[in-house]
């Protein structure tokens, strides 16, 4: 019904993918696991935590969510049972969510039948039981995991910092070989920045991203550049008191884009973000 691509990317990391739109993956400490967002549907995410008990044989304890929005949060019920963890402003962003949800479930079900029966499955009832507002520590043993809250992407945005392995899950903060989406009302780009510029910081081999391949640190300085390039573009287009479509866009990729409204989304963000900087 839906596949699954499954990556044994280093001895205790498993990452998994989909043409429908998600990335989730799973580190092994000593004695357990923890799962790094729960996928788009509880049956997707099921699917992951039964191949991590397969692959990994360490069963999964705690799931860390990299932020709220539905292909990394909407699986979560599969992972009900066990600890969940994510930022100071996960909760709230979840919940301020679900308002909005019935409809978008129902057009949802409208435009995609086969997949009504996954979206009924949906269940956003479930709030993190820990949340950390800087950084938290996962230690056993030899492993350790730090997960770290940003901001950026989106308020509760977070990511998750392998050092045994030197891995980074780095959630929606890069979208490999394509274009960062700030169209999330909590969006903010000076902290998507500072993400970027921190993460550079740590040792880091390889980078799974919240969208596209599995990539390295030189993603992360070609996201820093492309974000500071935008904010500084951003900045001038203000203090000439000119509109939003006068903003030269940094090349970025030669251009290949998911999608206009997605460059549309990111250029507002940054306008409206300076406007009441730059006014202040
Ligand atoms: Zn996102």
């Amino acid at each position: 019904m839906v596949e699954i691509e499954y990556l044994r990317l280093t001895e205790n990391i498993l990452v998994a993918t989909s043409e429908i739109g998600f990335t989730a993956g799973v580190i092994a400490l000593e004695n357990f696991a923890v799962g790094i967002d729960s996928t788009l549907f509880p049956y997707t995410g099921g699917l992951l935590r039964k191949r991590s008990n397969l692959i990994l044989k360490k069963p999964m304890r705690m799931i860390f969510l990299t932020h709220y929005h539905g292909d990394h949060f909407w699986g979560i019920a599969a992972f009900n049972d066990i600890i969940i963890l994510g930022s100071e402003p996960l909760p709230r962003n979840i919940i301020d969510e679900r308002e909005i949800q019935p409809t978008r479930f129902e057009e949802w079900k409208k435009e995609d039948p086969e997949k009504a029966q996954l979206i009924e499955e949906i269940d956003t009832s479930f709030l993190p039981h820990i949340t950390f507002k800087n950084e938290i520590k996962i230690q056993e043993g030899e492993f350790i995991i730090d997960l770290y809250h940003s901001g950026g992407h989106t308020s509760c945005s977070s990511y998750a910092y392998f050092p045994n392995e030197k891995i980074l899950f780095a959630g929606d903060l890069i979208f490999a070989k394509e274009w960062p989406w700030a169209g999330d009302p909590t969006s903010n780009p000076n902290k998507w920045i500072n993400a970027l510029s921190n993460m550079l910081k740590l040792n880091i081999d390889k980078v799974i991203p919240g969208h596209g391949p599995i990539t390295n640190k030189e993603e992360i300085n070609i996201h820093l550049n492309f974000l500071q390039e935008l904010k500084e573009e951003t900045i001038s287009t203000l203090n000439k008191e000119k509109g939003v479509e006068c903003i030269k866009i940094p090349s970025f990729y030669n251009d290949q884009t998911p999608g206009e409204w997605v460059k549309k989304a990111t250029i507002n963000c940054f306008y409206n973000f300076y406007k009441t900087e730059v006014t202040d």
